[in-house]
């Protein structure tokens, strides 16, 4: 390792093949098999994979609903791991830097025109779905996308910032919420317990919806003032008055639960759309239109986003709940088990020991 060097590494004594969770057909189990090791251009970087978290979408890149990634490929959109090659363009990343990849690639440095909004018309790839991912021992990324990991930070919960964290994040921007603000939190799993945090942290009064008994706990325990199922509106009502809250958090995103948010928000209420499904709610217009509701939605995150969900690590207002870590081996049975819902938290991938 030639540490603080920004030298080209490449044709180093790296091994020209890896081992790499490979989808060759929808809706069938992944194969753990020897696949070709990334080459990188000059303003690309490798780094050796040490974690990779798994996100709902992953489960629907697998069923062929979500992003429909060309095949075979290769998943995994929350990496972290440690540089272990520079291309010769690149002068501000090193070998042995602690990273995690910002996941939208664009040309040059249009990612730093909006730095609060995830490109759209900019975009090139998306790594983890239109690119090879993390669930490898190694994948690429330039050098412009990479975030450095401070060494208080875990792999495995540094991550999460880039899907899981930066998503929080973002949402709580797109919200507008402010301190004394009552928001709803439905979907307590990774992202919600996450932005529970971060609006507690922030001086709103939490309402989290959960399906269970362990799932309301988590919630408590994440900062929520309030914590229930979504049977028990009558509490929410009362808990805010009778008025609604100002805000609600939708990280399900499907027709019930959305419908669940527009019955509890207040006049001028707003609510933010973070799950993803392909579902239509049946949602009165007239509640919309006559309470003058405002629906967003919001989307992973922007580079800045990513730069305050580290901070926010850094400073111990987020942090993330692991449910389990298991070896790539595993990764089939780590897919079921986030499947099943029992998932508590993130389920991370261990790719290398520290
Ligand atoms: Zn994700």
């Amino acid at each position: 390792m030639n540490q603080g060097s920004p030298a080209n590494h490449s044709g180093s004594s790296l091994a020209c093949t890896m081992r790499a969770v490979v989808l060759h057909e929808f809706s069938k189990p992944f194969v753990i098999e020897q696949v070709d090791r990334p080459e990188t251009e000059p303003d690309e970087v490798l780094i050796e994979t040490r974690t990779c978290g798994i996100c709902c979408t992953d489960i629907h890149m697998q069923d062929g609903v979500a992003y429909v990634p060309e095949l075979p490929y290769i998943p995994g959109h929350e990496p972290a791991g440690v540089v272990v090659e520079v291309g010769g363009d690149v002068n501000d990343v090193f070998v042995g830097d602690r990273v995690v990849p910002y996941l939208f690639i664009t040309d040059g440095d249009e990612l730093h025109k909006d730095p609060r909004h995830a490109p759209s018309a900019t975009v090139k790839h998306i790594i983890g779905t239109s690119i090879p991912g993390g669930f490898a021992e190694y994948f690429k990324a330039p050098a412009r996308n990479l975030l450095k990991l401070p060494p208080n930070i875990p792999f495995e919960s540094g991550g999460l910032v880039s899907c899981a964290i930066i998503t929080a994040v973002h949402a709580l921007h797109r919200s507008r919420a402010a301190a004394g603000e009552t928001a709803i939190v439905i979907g307590i799993g990774g992202i919600g317990i996450v932005e529970i945090q971060i609006l507690a942290a922030k001086g709103c009064r939490v309402i989290a919806i959960g399906r269970t008994p362990e799932d309301l706990d988590l919630a408590r325990h994440a900062g929520a003032d309030l914590a229930v199922t979504a049977e028990q509106s009558a509490k929410i009502m009362s808990f805010t008055g009778g008025n609604g809250a100002d805000l609600a958090f939708d990280l399900v995103g499907i027709a019930s639960t959305m419908k669940t948010c527009v019955d509890l928000l207040r006049v001028r209420g707003r609510l933010i759309i973070i799950g993803e499904e392909d579902e239509c709610p049946p949602i009165n217009t007239i509640q919309i239109a006559q309470r003058e509701l405002e629906i967003l939605g919001s989307r992973n995150g922007g580079i800045d986003d990513a730069r305050e969900a580290i901070e926010l690590m850094t400073r111990g207002v987020v942090t993330p709940r692991i449910d389990r870590v298991m070896p790539l081996e595993q990764f089939n049975e780590a897919m079921d088990y986030m499947r099943s819902g029992k998932a508590r938290g993130r389920v991370v991938i261990r790719v290398k020991d520290d």
